[in-house]
């Protein structure tokens, strides 16, 4: 049999060497945030070690050497998402890349325009979006999703006919359940109508690794973490002449043209939403990551976690008293579920005894968990470091653990 190429993939993450109580890691909370590659953590501490200097600003060497890296690193996830350089903007990940959408949009909402999501957002696609609405007396609609949680697509378009919403804001993919949504269609209905429409990315960056030249939305958000790269980093993609149209979100240094005081004047995007020192060591790091991502062949890394994925389900379903909740048949890999009443807190403070680390809760979609009647669940989500051998320690620990709760 032929070593799949994931399994030689999983020894350039130091973190699987690491035992926790004697245990080797079984980790299973990669939408939450992925591990990283040695790749990834050794361009960042080369970073600090050698090249350390501010961005933009610096004549001498260093700093000359510090912003063409750090420059290269906005073409490199523009090509990664096929798009063009100046249309990236960083920021500390993909909550704030969603407020200053929501804030920039908010200008060309008025009273009773429609801002349509999803009862599937996470809450950082929800709360910007409603501050939006009390700012502008525009209101929120939802797309319909069924009691599994699985989005109803043609209703869906018809609602989008019907309401002609302003904007649309939904996830690519669910963090809480791993649905994949079609928003290719949902954008396909938004162009007839002049819809702005903003995809949440935060889940399907890694996973997917979408064309965003062929999907076509206006705005697209991620979280370089989630993908490989370092925390405290995200960035979002907007359409040029829409997105330097946005007005000013934060202020400060660096995004000027001149500073006065009878006046300043801003430069264009996208270095007018990049105010202060940027996140240098971040951005390289995840210039790392990408290298290691576009030097591998994502369909063998999708084919290989949807492998995996296909097993956990089988393997659930056939456990007497799980519910496994959302759409597994258009997933990234993430999997939540319930054992019968028994609280998914318990479950997961069990789990971690055997040293498997999954997810319990709401996991951030409140809205979500009220819609399908429950409060959280727990989430096991896949990367294509996983192997075999984590779904095979992670049933036997679920199955010692619901022994132990009968
Ligand atoms: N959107 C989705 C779908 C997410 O899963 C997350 C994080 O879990 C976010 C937005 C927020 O990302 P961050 O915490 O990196 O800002």
């Amino acid at each position: 049999m032929n070593e799949n190429p994931c399994t030689q993939l999983r020894h350039d993450f130091p973190i699987f060497e690491v035992s926790l109580d004697d245990q080797p890691l079984c980790y299973l909370d990669s939408a939450a945030t992925t591990q990283k590659p040695h790749q990834v953590i050794q361009a960042v501490k080369e970073f600090y070690q050698s090249q350390n200097a501010n961005v933009h600003r610096g004549l001498h060497t260093l700093s000359e050497q510090a912003t063409i890296a750090y420059e290269a690193v906005r073409g490199k996830i523009a090509q990664f998402l096929n798009v063009q350089s100046r249309e990236i903007v960083w920021t500390s990940g993909a909550t704030a890349s969603l407020n200053l959408i929501a804030y920039g949009l908010s200008e060309r909402l008025n009273e009773g325009d429609v801002i349509l999501l999803s009862p599937l957002e996470h809450h950082a696609n929800i709360i910007p979006w409603q501050l939006a609405a009390q700012r502008t007396g525009a209101r929120i609609e939802l797309l319909p999703v069924d009691t599994q949680g699985i989005l109803q697509l043609k209703q869906a378009k018809a609602l989008i006919a019907s309401l002609k919403p302003k904007v649309l804001s939904v996830c690519h993919a669910s963090n809480a359940l791993g649905n994949i949504n079609d928003v290719a269609a949902l954008i396909g209905s938004c162009k007839k109508l002049d819809t702005i429409t903003v995809i949440d990315g935060a889940q399907s960056l890694l996973h997917l690794r979408p064309d965003l030249q062929q999907l076509d939305c206006d705005f697209y958000v991620f979280s370089a973490h989630k993908a490989l790269g370092p925390t405290g980093l995200g960035g979002l993609y907007g359409r040029y002449e829409l997105l330097n149209a946005l007005p000013v979100y934060q202020s400060g240094g660096e995004m000027i043209d001149t500073v006065s005081f009878t006046g300043t004047t801003f430069r264009p995007a996208p270095e007018k939403f990049e105010p202060g020192t940027p996140n240098i060591a971040g951005v390289i790091g995840f210039g790392a990551a990408l290298e290691y991502l576009m030097a591998l062949e994502h369909d063998s890394l999708f084919q290989h976690e949807q492998a995996l994925y296909r097993t956990l389900v089988e393997q659930l379903s056939d456990i007497d008293g799980i519910r496994i909740w959302g759409d597994t048949t258009h997933n990234v890999g993430t999997i939540s579920f319930s054992y019968k009443k028994e609280h998914h807190y318990d479950l997961a403070t069990l789990l971690n005894t055997h040293g498997i680390a999954v997810r319990s809760g709401h996991h951030c979609t409140q809205p979500l968990m009220a819609h399908l009647g429950i409060e959280g669940t727990i989430r096991v989500s896949l990367a294509f470091y996983n192997n075999h051998q984590d779904i095979c320690r992670f049933i036997a620990a679920l199955k010692d653990t619901i022994s132990l709760l009968e």
